[in-house]
């Protein structure tokens, strides 16, 4: 099988660290410790300045290759079901995730959402089945589907959308179509626990080494 891309290597990892170079974790540098941490030289707390839940999701990032399933390369679009999942019993203090409608691609951030204790509005649009990646290029992931599948939501939009980094264009005209704020997630969805930061409570009985 030829595995598709899961776009680990785009994970962003010194934009969540304090970026001072003060050394104190022992790296010449903020950009060194990342690299560090990549080899497994340093871990995570090792930076003083983190806090215990951006540990975690350093911790969860790290370990997208273990966490995330390895998923086919797709020549054609994988259509599943569209539509609402409920992470945590959601209210209308939540955030809605938006993604895409490909089988593989609800398979990995489902994998994901196993890591969270925190509620979430996981909306799936129809884009034909495309991945995001695809689906941007195919432009089968529209703002007028995306609008389409908010109206499913049974309380107002309280909340920012996240969208999937891939679809960063959408950003403006979905914001003036839904009026509320859309932030752009990150590429890759072994880096939404540091994306999101305080939205995003880790298991306590998860080990994460
Ligand atoms: S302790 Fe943190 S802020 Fe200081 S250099 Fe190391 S990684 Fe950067």
């Amino acid at each position: 099988m030829i595995a598709a891309d899961l776009y680990l290597n785009k994970i962003n990892f010194l934009k969540y660290l304090p970026q001072t170079d003060c050394q104190e974790c022992g790296a010449v540098s903020c950009a060194e410790f990342v690299k560090q941490l990549k080899r497994r030289i340093r871990t995570p707390s090792a930076c003083t300045f983190l806090t215990d839940r951006q540990i975690k999701g350093f911790h969860l990032a790290l370990q997208g290759e273990r966490i995330l399933p390895q998923v086919p390369a797709l020549e054609l679009p994988r259509p599943a079901t569209t539509g609402l999942v409920e992470i945590n019993h959601p209210n209308d203090k939540s955030l809605v995730l938006l993604s895409g409608n490909s089988e593989f691609t609800q398979e990995v951030i489902s994998s994901m959402m196993a890591y969270t204790l925190s509620s979430y509005w996981l909306l799936f649009v129809d884009c034909r089945g495309d991945t995001v990646d695809m689906a941007m290029i195919y432009e089968s992931f529209k703002v007028e589907k995306i609008m389409a599948a908010l109206k499913q939501l049974p309380v107002d939009l309280g909340r920012e959308i996240v969208l999937p980094g891939f679809a960063s264009p959408l950003k403006e005209p979905l914001e003036q179509e839904a009026e509320c704020p859309v932030k752009v997630g990150p590429l890759c969805i072994a880096e939404l626990p540091l994306f999101l930061g305080d939205d995003w409570e880790v298991p306590s009985d998860i080990n994460l080494g």
